[in-house]
């Protein structure tokens, strides 16, 4: 797809693509589906930290001291209710430092659009770079509604990160959120009439919690 937006950064790497298609297949169980999240998360989480801060930390090797590095970015994860909870242990392996936000949204069946019911973030930001995790990009209207809801809190640095997403959601976020990056596993070809991604996976929420009835 020739027209996206510069901020969207769509994994190339082969393992990427290889657990995407498990994740996708429709025969792949709710434990399985979940350890693919976790590994997909693990390597866009990699990808996404690629431009994060270091500061300098000597150290000493067996043989010598030296000059090594550590993060200094204080990194925010913010798990979007409840598809993004299955995101955040990788991403917690790694940056085991990182502070975790839950954020409560869920799609409105009829509107399709995001209603919140859970924050717990504190009063005013204390992280310098935010992830939201999210493993579906639809609409858009969820992350948007979260970006504005983590700028409204004092966040700087925000990054999107999807394991799907639709051109129709990468285009609103770009629209509303330009300095926000989207990091995902793939692109999809469009949203079907019930807000669905197509050829996608299916709720990603029921799918992770065995909840999509028989
Ligand atoms: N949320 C999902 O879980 N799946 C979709 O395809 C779209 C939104």
């Amino acid at each position: 797809m020739t027209d996206m937006p510069p901020t969207l950064h769509v994994s190339t790497h082969p393992a990427v693509a290889h657990k995407l298609g498990i994740l996708r297949d429709e025969a792949t169980e709710p434990k399985k589906f979940r350890e693919v999240v976790r590994e997909l998360s693990w390597l866009l989480g990699y990808e996404a930290l690629a431009d994060a801060r270091l500061r300098p930390l000597t150290i000493r090797t067996p043989l010598e001291e030296m000059e090594a590095a550590e993060l200094s970015d204080r990194i925010g994860l913010v798990p979007i209710l409840r598809a993004g909870l299955g995101m955040v242990d990788a991403m917690l392996e790694l940056m085991p430092t990182a502070q975790v936000w839950h954020l409560g949204l869920f799609r409105d069946e009829r509107t399709l659009l995001p209603v919140e019911y859970y924050n717990k973030l504190p009063d005013s930001a204390t992280v310098d770079l935010c992830l939201i995790l999210d493993p579906m990009l639809a609409t858009g209207g969820s992350a948007i509604a979260a970006i504005d809801v983590l700028k409204r809190w004092g966040a700087i640095r925000i990054k999107l990160v999807n394991l799907i997403a639709a051109p129709e959601g990468v285009r609103a976020v770009a629209e509303a959120h330009p300095d926000v990056a989207i990091h995902s596993a793939a692109l999809d070809r469009q949203l079907n009439d019930r807000g669905y991604i197509m050829p996608g996976l299916g709720d990603a929420g029921d799918r992770q919690f065995g909840t999509g009835g028989a």
